[in-house]
């Protein structure tokens, strides 16, 4: 009989840097809660080159009853861009057959130059902490005083803030050495209040 095993890939930075040595996890878990411990995991590129391989520990991971995971290192692409990855998993037995799934990597170039954003509530000054921040691919939140750091590598970025309550804030921006931004963010109009008819 043949147990049918399920696989997940996790904790997998975004965007990689190109070239570059990388991390992630993946985790197989069979519905039957058996041990997959030994089971080989390859990750593969576009060109089916086999670019980090390793193979399932024997512990669960934490909180779950039956994910068996190993932590991999990968080569991270030589190309900017978007990139997919196939994951295969291959269990020392035959009630588990051969699993393969996908994986969607973004690749950059290193970032070199630290952006400073500064985030303001348009009208009252006041600095938001919680904002959640992209700069192309690159994501950050802003701390207590209302202010992040992103690494990047220098260019045109578009530049995204957002944070409940508020006015979605786009703008494109360069990024060159040691930029500043500082963006306000307006607070969202009050929704209309339903009424009964
Ligand atoms: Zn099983």
């Amino acid at each position: 009989m043949n147990h049918e095993i399920s696989l997940a890939v996790w904790d997998l930075p975004s965007p990689v840097v190109i070239g570059r040595r990388t991390t992630l996890k993946a985790g197989i878990s069979c519905p039957c809660g058996c041990s997959l411990a030994r089971t080989t995991i390859d990750v593969r590129d576009e060109q089916g080159a086999t670019i980090g391989s390793g193979r399932i520990g024997p512990d669960v991971w934490p909180g779950s009853s039956a994910l068996h995971w190993v932590e991999l290192d990968v080569t991270a692409p030589d190309v900017e861009g978007a990139h997919t990855w196939t994951v295969h998993a291959t269990a020392p037995d035959e009630m588990h057959a051969q699993l393969e799934g996908t994986v969607r990597v973004l690749a950059s170039r290193p970032p070199e130059h630290r952006v400073t954003i500064d985030l303001i509530e348009q009208g009252s000054g006041r600095r938001l902490a919680d904002v959640e921040l992209r700069v192309g691919a690159f994501r950050a939140t802003t701390d207590e005083e209302g202010r992040a750091q992103i690494d990047v590598p220098a260019g045109r970025y578009d530049v995204h803030a957002w944070k409940i309550g508020y006015d979605l804030l786009s703008i494109a921006e360069d990024i060159a050495n040691r930029t500043t931004l500082r963006l306000e963010l307006a607070v969202a109009a009050q929704a209309e209040q339903p009424y009964w008819m």
